[in-house]
C-alpha cells in the first residue's frame, strides 16, 4: 500500500528532511536486518525524541499506516524490516541512569547492551540479558525480542528482571510505570483497555489447562508468540501490559525506556572443555550439571567442532575426535577466588561420573579461557564463511525439554540427513535445552525454497509437537516462525494472542505480519537475495556487528549497508538494468565517505574489511596514475611545500586572527567544492626539519632506528597546543632519556610508507614507496640488528602488513614504549585527567590495551570516550570530507570536557580530535616525557 499523501505531508512538517529517507539508495540500505528477509521501506525516519515517535504513531494510527521500529537491526527472524514506514532510533536514545549503587539501571532503547554493562562494571553488576550480539544490539531490541544468551537462562531475561517501563501505545498514549502521575493519568484515560487486560488475565488464570500450559512453556526459554505468562504471573493490568511488551517485537507498542534489576557480575571465573564419547552421555552430564554452580554450559556437537578444528590455535586433538563425540564448554563464576575453587571441585566431582574422551581442565588463565570461548564463538561464522556465494546462513533457535535433550539432538541430526543439510551444525545453551542449529540455504530457485519449507515443517513438528519445546528460544518469532505459533501454542492460546494484539493495536499498524500473521506462507515470502558482489565481501551475513564502530554510520552508509547496496548494484547490472543513478549516489555514500581504515573488520565475525572493497572500487576509478607516480618521486619537495603551506596559513592566521581565518577558509573550502582543504584552528604549524647526525659514532648505548613519518616531519603542534616541540624532536629526546642512541635514516624526507597512495587506490605506487622505505630500514638497522621505531601508528601498520622482511623488527610507539622504554623510565603520574584516542591502526596492531596501560601509568584519570572508535580523519579525509570527521566525533567534546589534553599516536587524527574535542590532542610521547625521568639503574632486559 502506498503511503497516503496526507500522512507524508504531516510527516514532512514534523521531521526535518535530513532525517527522512525515501530515495532508492537509502531505502535499499535500510531494507536489511540480520535475517534472511528483505523488505524495502517506502519511508525511513530517524527518530530523535519520544515526542516525535508519539506524534508519528498518532499520525500512523489515524491514517492506518504500518510502522516498524528498528534499534540495531541485528534481528534474525525478519522482525526489524518493513515495506511501509521504518522508524530507526537516532543518536538521542542513549540515556542511562544508575540507581541504588548499581542494583538498578534505567536505560533508553538506543543504548548498546555492552555500553549498559560498561556503565555497570564499576559496581560489579550487569544487565541480565546477554545475547551474543550484545556489542551491537540495543536495549530496545533486547527487550522487544526478550533476547538472552549463554548465562542468562530464563531467570535473568528482560521479562524477569524488569523493574519498570516507559512505553507508547499504538495511538501514542504514554505510560511511565515509574511515574505516579503518568500511571494515574493512564489508569483514567485507558480504563477500558486496562479492564479488558485484567479480564483476559482472570480468564486465563481460571482456565487451568491453559494456565498450566503457559507456565510449562515458560519453564523453558521461549520467544514464540506474545509473552502470555504476563497474564498468569500478574493481576494488575499495568504489570500485565509492561510484561506483555517484553518480547512483543514492536507489535504492541514502543518501548521508550526500561528499568532493569541488574545481576551480579562476578569477577572470578574459569572454563573447561569436556568432550564426551557420544551425545547421550553429554546430555546426561548436562542434566547432572543443572543444579551445580555453573554459569554457562554450552553444547557443541561433532560437526560444530569440525567446523573450527582447522582454525589457528586450535588443539590438534580436536581433529582426531571420534565421529560421535559431543562436547560441553562449562563456565563457573564466583565472587571470590576461594569460592571459585570450591565450585570447581564440586563440578569436577559431578563430571567424574561420566565417560570422557578428552578434556581441557578448568582454567582461569586468559589464554586458555579465551581459546575455549573462541572455539564456541567461531562456530557460527565458520559455517557462514564456507557457504557457497549466493546462499544465506540461517541460525535456528529451538528449545527441547532438558530431560529429552539427547533425543532431540539426535532427531535433529536425522532431519539434517533427511533434507541433505550436510553442513549443518548444532550448538547451544544446553542447561536450558536451547539449541541453535546453523545451516546454509539458497533461495534462488523454487526447489531450494521447497526444500527449506519441508525442512521447517519437519522441525516445527519435531520441536513444538513431538517434544513440546519452543520453536524460538531467544531470537524472537519474526516472520520466520509466525506461521507456526498456533502449532506450538494451540488454538486457544493463539486466539488469546490475537485478542491482545487487537486490544493494543486495533488498526494493526504495528509491525504487521511479524509474530502474528494470517498468512501461512509468510515465512517463505520476501526472502533476501545475497547475490555475488565481490569476493572481498561475499561472505557477509549482514549481521550488522560492524555498524557501531563505523564513522560514517548515521552519516551516509554503514559497512553492512555498503555491502548491501553494492550487492544490489552488481545483481542489477548482471540483469542488464541501468544503475547509473544508484552508482552515482554510491560514489558519495559508499566510497567518498568511507574512511577505509577498516575498523569494521575488527568486529566482523567473518573477517570482512569493507574498507578493502572501497579501496578496490576507488582503484577502478583512479585516473591519475602518472601524477601519483610523479608525486612519489618528489617527496622532499612535497614536504617542503607542505611546511611552506602550513607556515603561510599560520602567518595569515596571525594577521587575521583565528576566528576570521576559520570563517574565510570555511568559505573557500565550500566555494572550491571541498577541493581546497579545510583549515581549522586545530591545524598544525610547520615542523622544523629533522636534525640529522652526520655519521653516528659507535657508543655503548643500545641503538634504535627512528623513522619519523612524513606527517611528523611536516606537521608540528597547533598554535594553541601548550607543547611547542615537533613530535620528532620530542621523540628523540624521550628515546635518549631512556638511554638509546637514535639513528635516523639517511634521507628520511624522501621516504614514505605509501599509505596516501594506498588509500586512494594507487596500489602499485604505494607498493613502490613502501618497498623503498623497507629497504632503507633494513640498511639503517644493520640488516635487522637494531629495532625500528616509527612514530605514527597508521604508517607502522602499513609497514607491517603483508609480511615484510622477517629480519625487520618494526615497532609502533605503543609497543616500543611498553617493551623498551617503560623499564628504563621512572614515572610520576599526573592527576589531571587525560583523554585517550586509540587509532584504528593501534587497534589493528592489537595495542589498544597497551596504550591505555601507558596512559594510566602517566595519569591517574584516563577517559576513553564512549562510542568513538574510528575518528574518520583518515589521513586527509578530515580536510577533504570534513563532515565524516565531524560526524564521527560529534559526541567527543562533551566526553572530554574535563580533560587537560588528549593522547593518540597519529598526527592527522589528532587534528580532527583537537578540533572536535576542544582540547589539544598530541602523541602519548609528550605526556610520557613530561611525567618521566630516566631510571638511575636500568633493569637487565
Ligand atoms: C550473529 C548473531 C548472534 C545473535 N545472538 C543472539 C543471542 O545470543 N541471543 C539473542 O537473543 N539474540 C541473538 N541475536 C539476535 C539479535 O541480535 C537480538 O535479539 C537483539 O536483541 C536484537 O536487538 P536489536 O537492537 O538489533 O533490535 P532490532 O533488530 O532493531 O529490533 C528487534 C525487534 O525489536 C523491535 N524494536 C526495536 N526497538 C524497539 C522499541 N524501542 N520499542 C519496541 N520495539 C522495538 C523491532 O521492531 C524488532 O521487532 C543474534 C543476532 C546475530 C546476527
Ligand atoms: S573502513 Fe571504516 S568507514 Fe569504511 S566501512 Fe569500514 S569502518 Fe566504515
Ligand atoms: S561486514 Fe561482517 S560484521 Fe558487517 S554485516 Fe557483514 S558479516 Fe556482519
Amino acid at each position: 500500500m502506498t503511503l497516503p499523501a496526507a500522512f507524508l505531508a504531516a510527516v514532512a512538517r514534523l521531521i526535518p528532511p535530513q532525517r527522512r529517507f525515501d530515495d532508492p539508495l537509502s531505502t535499499l540500505a535500510f531494507g536489511t536486518d540480520a535475517s534472511f528477509y528483505r523488505l524495502i521501506p517506502q519511508l525511513v525516519i530517524r527518530v530523535e525524541s519520544e515526542e516525535e515517535v508519539q506524534q508519528l504513531l498518532q499520525l500512523a494510527n489515524q491514517q492506518h499506516v504500518a510502522v516498524t521500529f528498528r534499534a540495531a537491526g541485528t534481528s534474525l527472524s525478519g522482525q526489524a524490516v518493513s515495506d511501509s514506514v521504518l522508524l530507526v532510533l537516532g543518536d538521542h536514545w542513549n540515556g542511562r541512569e544508575i540507581r541504588q549503587d548499581g542494583a538498578q539501571i534505567r536505560l533508553q532503547p538506543g543504548v548498546i547492551g555492552a555500553a549498559a554493562n560498561a556503565a555497570l562494571a564499576p559496581y560489579q553488576r550487569k544487565i541480565g540479558p546477554d545475547p551474543a550480539s550484545i556489542n551491537a544490539c540495543k536495549i530496545g531490541g533486547i527487550v522487544a525480542n526478550n533476547a538472552s544468551g549463554m548465562c542468562c537462562g530464563t531467570a535473568q531475561n528482560s521479562y524477569h528482571t524488569l523493574a519498570g517501563m516507559r512505553l507508547l501505545l499504538a495511538d501514542g498514549t504514554l505510560l511511565d510505570s515509574e511515574d505516579p502521575t503518568s500511571v494515574a493519568r493512564f489508569r483514567q484515560e485507558k480504563a477500558g483497555l486496562l479492564a479488558e487486560l485484567a479480564e483476559l488475565g482472570r480468564q486465563t488464570r481460571a482456565n487451568q489447562a491453559l494456565a498450566e500450559r503457559i507456565r510449562h512453556k515458560y519453564r523453558l526459554k521461549n520467544t514464540t508468540g506474545l509473552a502470555l505468562n504476563a497474564l498468569v504471573d500478574f493481576d494488575d493490568p499495568l504489570d500485565i501490559l509492561c510484561h506483555l511488551m517484553v518480547g512483543s517485537e514492536g507489535i504492541l507498542g514502543f518501548i521508550s525506556a526500561v528499568t532493569y534489576h541488574t545481576v551480579p557480575d562476578y569477577p572470578h571465573k574459569a572454563s573447561a572443555l569436556v568432550v564426551f564419547p557420544d551425545v547421550e552421555s553429554c546430555c546426561r552430564a548436562v542434566t547432572a550439571l543443572k543444579p551445580q554452580p555453573v554459569s554457562a554450559v554450552e553444547l557443541l556437537d561433532r560437526r560444530s567442532l569440525r567446523s573450527v578444528q582447522e582454525k589457528p590455535g586450535m588443539p590438534a586433538w580436536v581433529a582426531a575426535l571420534s565421529e560421535q563425540a559431543c562436547a560441553l564448554l562449562i563456565e563457573s563464576r564466583a565472587a571470590s577466588a576461594s569460592l571459585l575453587q570450591e565450585q570447581l571441585a564440586q563440578i569436577n566431582a559431578v563430571l567424574g561420573q561420566f565417560p570422557q574422551e578428552r578434556q581441557v581442565a578448568f582454567s582461569s588463565d586468559p589464554a586458555v579461557y579465551n581459546l575455549l570461548w573462541k572455539i564456541r564463538k567461531d562456530t557460527f561464522p565458520a559455517v557462514g564463511a564456507v557457504r557457497r556465494t549466493g546462499t544465506t546462513v540461517i541460525i535456528e533457535d529451538v528449545t527441547f525439554p532438558i530431560e529429552r535433550l539427547a533425543e532431540g539432538v539426535n532427531q535433529l541430526l536425522a532431519l539434517f540427513d533427511k533434507h541433505a543439510y550436510h553442513e549443518a551444525i548444532i550448538f547451544g545453551h544446553a542447561l536450558e535445552g536451547n539449541l541453535h542449529f546453523v545451516f546454509t540455504q539458497g533461495f534462488e530457485d523454487p526447489a531450494q525454497v521447497a526444500r527449506y519449507e519441508a525442512f521447517m515443517q519437519d522441525v516445527a513438528q519435531l520441536v513444538a509437537v513431538d517434544f513440546g519445546g519452543s520453536l524460538k528460544a531467544e531470537h524472537g518469532t519474526g516472520r520466520n516462525m509466525a506461521p507456526f505459533v498456533e502449532l506450538e501454542w494451540g488454538q486457544d492460546a493463539y486466539q488469546l494472542m490475537w485478542q491482545i494484539k487487537a486490544l493494543l493495536d486495533p488498526h494493526g499498524i504495528l509491525n504487521p505480519d511479524v509474530q502474528l500473521s494470517r498468512d501461512p506462507q509468510i515465512h517463505l515470502k520476501h526472502l533476501k537475495p545475497l547475490p555475488a558482489a565481490d569476493e572481498l565481501v561475499d561472505k557477509c551475513i549482514e549481521c550488522g556487528f560492524c555498524e557501531p564502530v563505523c564513522p560514517s554510520h548515521g552519516l551516509t552508509l554503514s559497512p553492512r549497508q555498503r555491502i548491501v547496496v553494492w550487492r544490489d548494484i552488481q545483481a542489477r547490472e548482471r540483469a542488464g538494468e541501468n544503475t547509473q543513478a544508484l552508482r552515482q549516489a554510491y560514489q558519495h555514500h559508499g566510497l567518498d565517505t568511507c574512511a577505509a581504515t577498516g575498523l569494521c573488520a575488527q568486529r566482523c565475525p567473518v573477517g570482512i574489511n569493507t574498507g578493502d572493497l572501497v579501496r578496490k572500487l576507488r582503484a577502478q576509478r583512479a585516473r591519475h596514475g602518472a601524477l601519483a607516480h610523479r608525486l612519489g618521486a618528489q617527496l622532499p619537495a612535497l614536504l617542503r611545500a607542505a611546511r611552506l603551506a602550513l607556515r603561510l596559513a599560520d602567518g595569515t592566521r596571525r594577521l587575521l586572527g583565528t576566528p576570521r581565518m576559520a570563517r574565510l577558509m570555511r568559505r573557500l573550502h565550500q566555494a572550491s567544492g571541498q577541493r581546497l582543504p579545510l583549515w581549522t584552528p586545530a591545524m598544525p604549524q610547520a615542523a622544523s626539519p629533522l636534525r640529522l647526525d652526520s655519521q653516528p659514532l659507535p657508543d655503548a648505548r643500545p641503538r634504535v632506528v627512528y623513522f619519523a613519518a612524513c606527517v611528523s616531519q611536516a606537521m608540528g603542534p597547533s598554535a594553541s597546543d601548550g607543547e611547542r616541540q615537533p613530535l620528532h624532536e620530542k621523540t628523540r629526546a624521550l628515546l635518549e632519556k631512556a638511554g638509546y642512541q637514535v639513528i635516523h635514516l639517511a634521507s628520511p624526507d624522501s621516504l614514505c610508507c605509501g599509505q596516501p597512495w594506498q588509500s586512494k587506490g594507487y596500489f602499485s605506487e604505494a607498493q613502490v614507496q613502501r618497498q623503498r622505505l623497507l629497504d632503507a630500514l633494513l640498511q639503517a638497522s644493520r640488516g635487522g640488528l637494531d629495532p625500528i621505531y616509527c612514530d605514527t601508528s597508521p604508517c607502522t601498520l602499513r609497514l607491517l602488513q603483508d609480511h615484510p622482511d622477517p629480519r625487520l623488527d618494526i615497532y609502533e610507539p605503543v609497543r616500543f614504549i611498553q617493551q623498551h622504554l617503560l623499564p628504563r623510565l621512572e614515572i610520576t603520574p599526573q592527576t589531571e585527567p587525560v583523554a585517550v584516542h586509540v587509532t584504528c591502526s593501534t587497534q589493528h596492531l592489537g595495542q589498544a590495551e597497551a596504550l591505555l596501560d601507558i596512559a594510566r601509568r602517566c595519569s591517574t584519570q584516563v577517559i576513553i570516550p564512549e562510542g568513538i572508535h574510528c575518528c574518520g580523519f583518515a589521513g586527509d579525509k578530515g580536510f577533504t570530507t570534513p563532515q565524516l570527521n565531524a560526524h564521527a566525533l560529534r559526541n567527543l567534546q562533551q566526553a572530554v570536557q574535563h580533560c587537560s589534553e588528549g593522547l593518540s599516536t597519529s598526527r592527522t587524527c589528532e587534528i580532527g580530535l583537537s578540533q572536535h574535542g576542544g582540547i589539544d590532542y598530541h602523541s602519548v610521547v609528550y605526556l610520557l616525557d613530561r611525567v618521566s625521568r630516566a631510571r638511575a639503574k636500568v633493569p637487565q632486559l
